[in-house]
């Protein structure tokens, strides 16, 4: 009689079980296998990697809070189909490696199937399991999750990719009409071929990996969803309102499906489905240029004289620098883990145009606080707010955050719930005179990119 075989799904930035593509594949591989005369089945991991642990600055993260308690849900989850999730905590590439081991002599075969993710260290790191697997004579397989497109599956007309958001997302629209893109992944239909029996040898608490718990926000109802989004046009950039989804953090760890959200979207609001296609927009300037992770997407803005003052940068990180409306962001920031989209891109032109400060500086304080932090977003955003991006908004245009107040928080509904000392003594005047700092941005971004 054949072997037994295995296959290895990893989960990563998609923790469900519904509509999962690299899962129902695994699945789907297992039956096609049994059929064949070769009984298969499909072992769920998930490795708490230390490489990724352990570069974060502080133990109290909301995202690991997050992700802890969205993988014990996927477990049970797994359990409930009678099978389990094997947790595992060291580094992804090694743990998977000595875990194929462990089940060698068992099975005949051992295959490695999950989802892509195209951040560059699970890129290298995916790659590595891959040369693992591979030698051994496992297939390799990863398939697309995450995004509705991704890659190279939009490109213009010269097959290169696109780097003016209004064309890509012309294409993007056209090819979202074929409704093969948002056919759900039925995964329940072969559950039957998780692995059964087994015992996920250690199970895990926050403390044992080394973090504090930490609250997040929880998921909106989906009659609640429904409603934000009939609005979402109108309150959107109102940042007291609750306009906007809360998904981020969802779409950013895949507890929700993109296809699901896109489908419901697209029958409601034209102007949230195209906030989901910046995300495609610059994840795949993030796969075709990673060059962006370190330098401007237009390298003339490293020619900048950006200044570098710890003080100044202090004063924004904390929310003091008497600019009420940014203040706010910051502190809803670093109290919260989140900051509304409209405040996101004030604080973010304060900082790069006001203060002169590199791009870089601000991007790392988001990636550090940011529940929805995701590095292809957050990167494509702050080259947008910066100037530098590829399809920025052009360097002359600078914010004027009294007048987003104006705009946006005109009652000071947004500005009084963060910074209640507001109109008090206590808080500090302007830091920066709006009209010269706006000067020097103009001077020094002219000059530079004279250069
Ligand atoms: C300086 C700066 C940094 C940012 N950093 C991030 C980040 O790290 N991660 C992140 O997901 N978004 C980032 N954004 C984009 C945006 O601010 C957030 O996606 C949004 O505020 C999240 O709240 P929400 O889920 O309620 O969004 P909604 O308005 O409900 O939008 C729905 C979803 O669309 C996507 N989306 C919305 N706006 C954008 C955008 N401009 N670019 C890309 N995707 C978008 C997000 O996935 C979001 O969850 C950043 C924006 C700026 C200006």
């Amino acid at each position: 009689m054949a072997k037994k075989r295995l296959i290895f799904f990893h989960f990563k930035r998609d923790l469900r079980l519904f509509d999962n593509s690299g899962l129902y594949q695994a699945l789907r591989r297992a039956y096609e296998l049994t059929q064949q005369g070769f009984p298969t089945e499909v072992l769920p991991v998930f490795v708490f990697d230390r490489k990724i642990l352990d570069r974060l600055p502080s133990r109290e993260d909301r995202r690991v809070s997050f992700i802890f308690y969205h993988v014990l849900a996927l477990q049970k989850g797994l359990q409930k189909w009678g099978s389990d999730l094997l947790i595992l905590h060291g580094s992804a590439t090694e743990e998977l490696i000595q875990c194929r081991s462990r089940y060698q002599s068992e099975y005949g075969k051992i295959d490695f199937y999950g989802n892509f993710d195209d951040d560059p260290y699970p890129r290298m790191r995916d790659q590595k399991i891959k040369d693992e697997f591979t030698k051994e004579g496992g297939q390799f397989c990863l398939f697309k999750d995450h995004h509705l497109f991704s890659r190279s599956e939009i490109l213009n007309r010269s097959q290169s990719p696109y780097t003016v958001f209004t064309s890509y997302k012309k294409s993007w629209l056209e090819k979202i009409s074929d409704p093969f893109y948002l056919q759900s992944y039925p995964t329940e239909k072969y559950k039957d071929f998780l692995k059964k029996g087994f015992l996920s040898q250690k199970s895990f608490s926050l403390e044992e990996i080394g973090f504090q718990r930490m609250d997040f926000p929880s998921q909106r109802e989906s009659s609640s969803l429904l409603s934000v989004l009939s609005d979402y046009a109108h309150d959107r950039d109102f940042p007291s309102r609750q306009g906007t989804s809360l998904l981020g953090v969802h779409l950013r760890f895949g507890t929700i499906s993109v296809r699901q959200l896109v489908s419901t979207a697209l029958e409601i609001s034209e102007s949230f489905v195209s906030e989901l296609i910046w995300r495609d927009f610059f994840a795949q300037i993030l796969y075709h240029y990673p060059r962006v992770v370190k330098e401007s997407f237009k390298v003339k803005y490293e020619n900048i004289s950006w200044r570098y003052n710890e003080e100044e940068i202090q004063r924004w990180k904390e929310g003091s620098t008497g600019y009420p409306l940014v203040d706010a962001g910051m502190r809803e920031l670093v109290q919260t883990g989140y900051m509304h989209n409209r405040v996101r891109m004030v604080v973010g032109s304060f900082f790069c145009k006001h203060l002169l400060h590199h791009w870089h500086v601000g991007e790392r304080w988001f990636a550090n606080h940011l529940l929805d932090y995701d590095l292809a977003s957050n990167n494509g955003n702050w080259q947008w707010v910066a100037g530098s991006g590829c399809d920025a908004a052009p360097y002359f245009r600078i914010f004027n955050p009294m007048a987003q107040q104006e705009k946006f928080d005109a009652d000071f509904i947004y500005i009084k719930k963060w910074v209640p000392e507001f109109e008090t003594s206590r808080y500090p005047p302007p830091m920066v005179n709006h009209e010269q700092a706006r000067q020097r941005a103009l001077n020094e971004y002219r000059k530079g990119l004279e250069r």
